[in-house]
């Protein structure tokens, strides 16, 4: 029905009927009894209706606390429908709340910065991750021009230039972040920060890496193809060709070596390639290790082995790469005549197998970087001695495979000491 139908058509009704009463009464007791009714029912009305204003006004005051009556008449209507508003308001209020709690989380998980700013770049809000990005802090910088609070030439000039279409890569705080300022709404812009420090440093390490192999393998290729002019060039007498081949052949065994070890590094590093962990035989593991150094040793060391009963898991074949580089490192740093002690031993933090050597020792300064693929204290004496520069480098990949760690005591001209630790089972 039409909603000004149901409010006029009762209205009229109750307003027929007082007249048709106030007209009865006329006519059975004469017109001033008849007069006074009306009277005291107008009254009555008026009263009803200012006391339902009455209670509205101070509904509207309080919505929260005061009720609403239910009405009479008309007001049945009115009420219903104001009660029916404030709660259709409730429900969208705690959807609103429900809504901005979700984006205030999201945002607070975001790994990228995101930075809301006005037209003229005075900070509004910012979330964790900008806040770690650029040094920002939303409770005390609000307000502030982000310009003077990010301080950087290369920004200032992304600013000034405004090409906004182009990302913006950002030396800041000893961090790499592609920086991008998006306008929205009409006087709002949004400036987001992408951290991509981890990514150029691996970056980086792969590009040296690559120019670091190529380099150690174009020494002995050098050589190689060097020999191989000569070879082909001249007429050379049996000794001087034997000792060529003698020469060739050790510069292939080390870019063998080479090869070997950088594909026993980048299967360490493989996530196809999980440990799958196997209870070790420590003893023959122990017992190849200490065959091995004496081997390469060739009776130039005296080289010992001492054991105690612990026993770990993990992989065989990396264990006995990463215990006999240590070993074979002890025996191509220590001149002849030293000796090499081999321990394999019980300790409060695990399994402890410990290389002691009486070598040249290495300078502290040196001793933080060793583990770095290629990093050599002398290079030279490393390639006479056949190293790769990587054996370091696999022992830590091994260990952390292992959950283990490596720890490195020396004194340059006195001897060295590797201690590795391993968890027990
Ligand atoms: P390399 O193949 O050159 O031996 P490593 O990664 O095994 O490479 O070792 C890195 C460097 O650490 C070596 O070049 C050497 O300078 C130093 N080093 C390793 N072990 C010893 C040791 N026992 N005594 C002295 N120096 C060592």
């Amino acid at each position: 029905m039409n909603p000004k139908l149901v409010f006029w058509v009762p209205a009229a009704l109750r307003m027929g009927l007082i007249l048709a009463g106030v007209a009865i009464l006329w006519w059975l007791f004469g017109a001033t009894p008849a007069l006074i009714v009306a009277v005291i029912m107008m009254g009555a009305m008026v009263f009803a209706q200012l006391n339902y204003l009455y209670q509205l006004s101070d509904w509207l005051d309080d919505p929260q606390s005061a009720k609403l009556p239910d009405g009479w008449g008309a007001w049945t209507g009115i009420f219903s429908r104001l009660y029916r508003l404030r709660r259709d308001d409730e429900k969208n209020q705690a959807e609103l709340t429900e809504w901005l709690a979700r984006f205030r989380q999201a945002m607070h998980l975001l790994p990228d910065g995101v930075v809301i700013m006005d037209d003229v770049l005075f900070l509004e809000w910012c979330n964790p991750a900008a806040e770690a990005h650029l040094g920002l802090r939303n409770d005390r910088d609000k307000g502030m021009r982000v310009t003077n609070l990010i301080r950087s030439p290369e920004f200032m000039d992304y600013i000034i230039l405004g090409r906004y279409d182009q990302p913006l890569t950002l030396s800041f705080r000893e961090r790499k972040l592609i920086v991008h300022i998006i306008p929205f709404e009409n006087r709002r812009q949004i400036l987001v920060t992408h951290d991509v420090t981890e990514t150029e440093r691996t970056e980086m390490m792969r590009r040296d890496f690559i120019a670091n192999a190529s380099h150690e393998l174009r020494t002995p290729l050098t050589v190689i193809v060097g020999f191989l002019e000569i070879a082909a060039s001249e007429d050379l007498d049996a000794a001087t060709r034997m000792a060529h081949l003698k020469l060739m052949t050790e510069q292939g065994h080390r870019m063998q070596h080479l090869i070997e070890d950088m594909l026993t590094l980048s299967r360490l590093e493989s996530v196809d390639h999980p440990l799958r962990p196997e209870k070790i035989d420590t003893r023959t593991l122990l017992e190849q290790v200490l065959r091995d150094a004496r081997a390469l040793s060739s009776g130039k060391h005296e080289i010992s082995l001492e054991m105690e009963d612990v026993a770990v898991q993990g992989n065989y074949d990396e264990l006995h790469s990463a215990f006999g580089n240590l070993a074979s490192n002890a025996v191509r740093y220590t001149p002849a005549g030293g000796s090499i002690r081999l321990s394999w031993s019980d300790s409060e933090k695990g399994a402890k197998f410990v290389v002691e050597d009486t070598g040249i020792g290495i300078s502290p300064e040196h001793i933080s970087r060793l583990t770095e693929r290629f990093y050599r204290v002398d290079k030279s004496r490393s390639r006479e001695t056949q190293g790769t520069g990587l054996g370091l480098a696999i022992v830590k990949h091994v260990l952390l495979r292992h959950g283990g760690n490596l720890s490195i005591k020396s004194e340059a001209g006195k001897g060295s000491s590797f201690t590795v630790c391993l968890p027990k089972i």
